[in-house]
Parts: structure tokens; C-alpha cells; sequence
């Protein structure tokens, strides 16, 4: 047979069309029929590739309260009480999956978690660093995108949709994950009377939000978004999900400050003591708070385990920039040892970031903008010369960030 007659059997391209063809006994297949028969495959069987999670790496990894507390330290600065209250949380939620058969009687409820702390004081990297040493599907959503079925937005249930999708859609795996819902507060009721308008994005969620708390078997459209006939819905049940919520509650201070008030719980203190818990009312946080603030308190049930995190202080910002296990001076240094340049940051300047990060109100996220623009010259620059230690001193970093479209961004 002529080589060019040659054809594949599956597209029908000749010889001369592809570049590879592959003779099977009585026909043959080009590298493209290849590659698109490995994407099939990979669709309908679900193989992962190497980068991807299978589902063998989903064993679950129960640690004891005090190693999660202690890897948590690892990676997150101070919280202590949040971080003692997660680890104990999240252990009893395994805890209970594994005993489930043998204590068939005493049902232990499900242990899921409201944060409640400013923006950019660790509630994520917290339920992330939790999922990371437990080894389940971790998934972050935003409460703010969801509406109450029949509105635009997206409903509910595409919570579960995400967490199907990080574990390639293994439902075993995802039915045991980890979901951090954030900004939790911003789907709060209006005003503490239920509204006779109706409240499209907040009560209605909670509503939706409950069913999936508690835990039942939830119809879940696989790739999110709204649920429409054609589309084939994955059955998953959320009784073992546990879920970690997170919200700011700007002004549930206020809410705190007048319960303790009426009540004088702790107040009979002396003055420093008392000046030291004004400053830091969320510490006193409760779900009776929460219900001031608008969350309605079905949902509240279900969030059994409240805790709060601490506003960053200074010696807080400072050690987040060098001690975490991946701290932002360690990635830098990282990033020049690559390019075999050995960097040094005088401790002045770390100081100095700091400052800024608190004069321009940016909280922790602002320290990596702030060693950006300070170090994306020398990153630029050096890479193409012949220096092998680069040292930054403190003229070099306020020169760098005054130049830096940074400096442009103080807040009054
Ligand atoms: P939020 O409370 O808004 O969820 P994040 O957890 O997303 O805040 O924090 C933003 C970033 O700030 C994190 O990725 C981390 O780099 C840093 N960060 C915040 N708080 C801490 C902390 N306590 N310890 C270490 N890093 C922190």
C-alpha cells in the first residue's frame, strides 16, 4: 500500500495531514485522536493527572488537638484561642466520623465553626492550614455571590459544587471535606426583625444554607452555577462536611459592648483589665451576638462552635513577615537563591514594612504588596548580572517604596 493512501481510522485524515500515525492490525490513529481519546478518558473515568489529587491522597489524617494546634503554629501567627477551639473542633468532627458505627447510639453532633475577625487576620490561612495537615478537599466560597433560589446569583448548593470540583469529582472524598465559607456576615438580615419586604441575598440564603449544615443528601449541579433541567446533578451528602465559617461582623462590637454592659459580665475587674477587654471586645463574641448582628439563629444552631481572632497588633505583622514555616521573607529568599544571589533584609526594614502595612491599614495581606514593590527592581535587575548577595538596608527599602505606586494608596 502507498504510504500516503494511509489514513486514520478514526478521523479520517490522510498520511500527509498528521504527523504521527500509529498502525493498530487493521487500522491506524493520528496523535490528535490520541490526545482527544485521552481527554475522554480522563472525563468519563476520572483519571487524574500527576498535578491533580486522587482520591488515594484523601486519607483521612487525624491528628490530636495539641499536633493540630502545633502545626497550625506553624503556619499561622498568635490566635491562640481560635487556633485551640478549631483544633479541638475539627478533631471531634473525625473523631465522630470514625465511631460513628461503634457509638451507633449517641449520635455526636457535627461540630461546624463560625470565625468571627477582621479582614486579613488569618480566619482563611487557618481553615486552610486545617485542611492541608487533614488531608480532605478544602473549598473557599464567598457567601456574597449566592441568592436565594429563583434569583440571580448562584444558589446554594454550588458550595458543594466547588468542593466536588478541587477533588476531581471523587464524591466519596468530598462528602468528608472541608468548606470555609466566607463573609458569612454579609448574608446578616437586615435589621433585627424579619423583614416583611423580602431579603433576596440574606435571609433567603441563610434559609438555603441551613439544609446544607445540618446535613442531608443535596442534589448538586457537578459545575456550579444554577441548577437547569438538562444538567445531571451528583447526590452528595453533607453530613460529614464540616462546615468553617468566617465574617468580619463590622459593628458587632457595639452589639457585644451592650450585652456585657447590661449584664457586667467581667466588668468587675480593676481599670487596665477593664481598658485592655474594651479594646477588644470580640473576644467576648457569642451566637446571641450574631443574632443581633442578623444571622438568624436556625443557622446559628448549626454553627455550634464560635470563636473570634485578634486584630494584628505590631509584634503580630512583624513575626508574620519572618516566622511562618512559608513567610514572606523566606519566599523572597527563596525566590534570589534561585538566581544563586543570597539576600539579606536588614531588620530595620522589616520594622519599616510593618509600619507601613499599619499607617496604610492594609493588615497582613499589605505586607506582601509592600516587599513587592520594594524588591521587584533588584528582582528585575539582578537576575542578568553577576551579584550574588543582594542586602536590603533601610534607605534602599523607603526609596523603593516611595517611588512605588504604593505610597499613592494611603487611606485618611
Ligand atoms: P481573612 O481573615 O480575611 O480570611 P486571610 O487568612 O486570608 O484573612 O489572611 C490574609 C493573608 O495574611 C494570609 O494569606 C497570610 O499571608 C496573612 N496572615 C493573616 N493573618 C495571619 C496570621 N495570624 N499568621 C500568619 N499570616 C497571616
Amino acid at each position: 500500500m502507498a504510504k500516503n493512501t494511509l489514513h486514520c481510522s478514526f478521523c479520517g485524515r490522510s498520511r500527509d495531514e498528521v504527523k504521527i500515525l500509529i498502525a493498530g492490525q487493521e487500522g491506524h490513529i493520528c496523535e490528535n485522536c490520541v490526545e482527544h481519546a485521552q481527554e475522554i478518558i480522563q472525563q468519563e473515568l476520572m483519571i487524574r493527572d500527576e498535578n491533580s489529587l486522587s482520591s488515594s491522597h484523601f486519607k483521612l489524617n487525624v491528628k490530636k488537638p495539641v499536633e493540630i494546634k502545633r502545626f497550625l503554629d506553624e503556619y499561622v501567627i498568635g490566635q491562640d484561642e481560635a487556633k485551640k477551639i478549631l483544633a479541638v473542633a475539627v478533631y471531634n468532627h473525625y473523631k465522630r466520623l470514625q465511631q460513628k458505627i461503634a457509638d451507633g447510639d449517641i449520635e455526636i453532633e457535627k461540630s461546624n465553626i463560625i470565625m468571627v475577625g477582621e479582614t486579613g487576620t488569618g480566619k482563611t490561612l487557618l481553615a486552610k492550614t486545617i485542611a492541608k495537615l487533614l488531608n480532605v478537599p478544602f473549598a473557599i466560597v464567598d457567601a456574597t455571590v449566592f441568592t436565594e433560589a429563583g434569583y440571580v446569583g448562584e444558589d446554594v448548593e454550588s458550595i458543594l459544587s466547588r468542593l466536588l470540583q478541587v477533588c476531581n469529582y471523587d464524591v466519596a472524598a468530598a462528602e468528608r471535606g472541608i468548606v470555609y465559607i466566607d463573609e458569612i456576615d454579609k448574608i446578616a438580615r437586615k435589621g433585627d426583625n424579619p423583614s416583611i419586604t423580602r431579603d433576596v441575598s440574606g435571609e433567603g440564603v441563610q434559609q438555603g444554607l441551613l439544609k446544607l449544615l445540618e446535613g442531608t443528601d443535596v442534589l448538586v449541579p457537578p459545575q456550579g452555577g444554577r441548577k437547569h433541567p438538562e444538567q445531571k446533578l451528583v447526590k452528595i451528602n453533607t453530613q460529614n462536611i464540616l462546615f468553617i465559617c468566617g465574617g468580619a461582623f463590622d459593628g458587632v462590637d457595639k452589639i457585644i459592648a451592650r450585652r456585657i454592659n447590661t449584664n457586667a459580665i467581667g466588668f468587675n475587674v480593676n481599670k487596665d483589665q477593664q481598658e485592655a477587654a474594651k479594646k477588644n471586645l470580640l473576644q467576648f463574641v457569642n451566637a446571641t451576638d450574631l443574632k443581633g448582628f442578623g444571622l438568624i439563629p436556625e443557622l446559628l444552631g448549626r454553627l455550634p462552635v464560635v470563636t473570634h481572632l485578634n486584630p494584628l497588633d505590631k509584634p503580630t505583622l512583624r513575626s508574620i513577615l519572618t516566622e511562618p514555616k512559608n513567610s514572606l521573607v523566606r519566599q523572597y529568599k527563596r525566590l534570589f537563591e534561585i538566581e544563586n544571589i543570597h539576600l539579606s533584609i536588614a531588620d530595620d526594614v522589616l520594622d519599616f514594612m510593618v509600619e507601613k502595612a499599619i499607617e496604610y491599614k492594609l493588615g497582613a495581606r499589605g505586607l506582601r504588596s509592600i516587599c513587592e514593590s520594594i524588591l521587584t527592581d533588584a528582582m528585575f535587575e539582578l537576575p542578568s548580572t553577576k551579584e550574588d548577595k543582594f542586602y536590603v538596608d533601610l534607605e534602599y527599602a523607603k526609596k523603593k517604596f516611595d517611588k512605588s505606586k504604593m505610597s499613592l494608596l494611603k487611606v485618611a
